[in-house]
């Protein structure tokens, strides 16, 4: 862990783990697994219930591609997942920096695998076209939470366009996988009716977590699941057909992420 995080201070590099204050951190880094989070800490959307920055976007690092690759090599990591802040800024969203880490992780290293999280992109095809023609192994973007609550809790945000995001990596023949949390204020009929929109577009790995406030400034935690409620619910979605279900109160989406390839 000390190794790890010594890499990304000397390079200048985020994790999600350290931005977005998860609870899985001590977890992730002593199995060399992280997120690395790409072209700055600071976000454009301001969705209520997450930790990361929000305020002016940062300066690109056109080096960044190359020292998340060498970061990687170093540590020997075997998956690993690489996201971004929503840049609305920038014309294509990111989508090329994204590409060009994807590119240079797999020149270090052939066998790693690597999974991307992606924003939307304003549901830009062309941006989507060019993260997916770095081929990455997983293609994976959140919905977080139930259309209703959208407005509320993940404003720029659109239900819909999330949901083409990921239809649209399906369709081009890529794993997808998506994660949404609980505790939001969401009814059980509407995660039902959720899970089967996301079942519609044939995902391939669902990760369903409960939402921990980050700090009181945060969307308040409306309802702490238990046990039973987060078995009922991965219950449901096996029912329906989706094959990969991960469910429990500290379930991320990138949290080992590894594991559930
Ligand atoms: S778009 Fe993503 S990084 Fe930005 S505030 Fe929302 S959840 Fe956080």
């Amino acid at each position: 862990m000390a190794l790890l995080k010594e890499e990304l201070e000397v390079k200048g590099l985020n994790t999600v783990c350290q931005s977005a204050k998860r609870p899985n951190i001590g977890e992730c880094f002593k199995k060399k697994t992280s997120t690395f989070l790409i072209l700055g800490k600071n976000c454009m959307r301001k969705c209520a219930f997450c930790a990361v920055e929000k305020y002016t976007p940062e300066s690109i690092d056109v080096e960044e591609p190359v020292k998340v690759a060498k970061v990687i090599k170093k540590l020997g990591l075997s998956y690993t997942v690489i996201t971004s802040v929503t840049r609305d800024d920038l014309p294509d969203g990111g989508a090329q920096y994204f590409s060009e880490t994807v590119n240079e992780i797999e020149s270090v290293l052939p066998n790693i695998k690597v999974e991307v999280l992606v924003p939307d992109f304003c549901d830009r095809t062309q941006s989507i076209n060019v993260v997916l023609s770095s081929k990455p192994d997983v293609f994976s973007h959140n919905l977080e939470t139930v259309p209703s609550l959208y407005g509320k809790v993940r404003k720029g945000a659109d239900y819909k366009r999330s949901l083409n995001v990921l239809k649209y990596g399906k369709d081009g023949g890529f794993k997808v996988k998506t994660g949404i949390m609980l505790g939001l204020g969401e009814t059980e009929k509407q995660v039902f009716e959720t899970i089967k929109d996301i079942k519609e577009i044939n995902i391939d790995i669902l990760t369903i977590g409960q939402y921990l406030a980050p700090t009181k400034r945060h969307y308040p935690v409306v309802k702490e699941y238990n046990d039973e409620e987060f078995q009922k619910i991965r219950d449901f979605a096996f029912s329906i057909g989706i094959k990969q279900v991960v469910s429990g109160r500290y379930i991320r989406s990138s949290y080992l992420a590894q594991e559930y390839f």
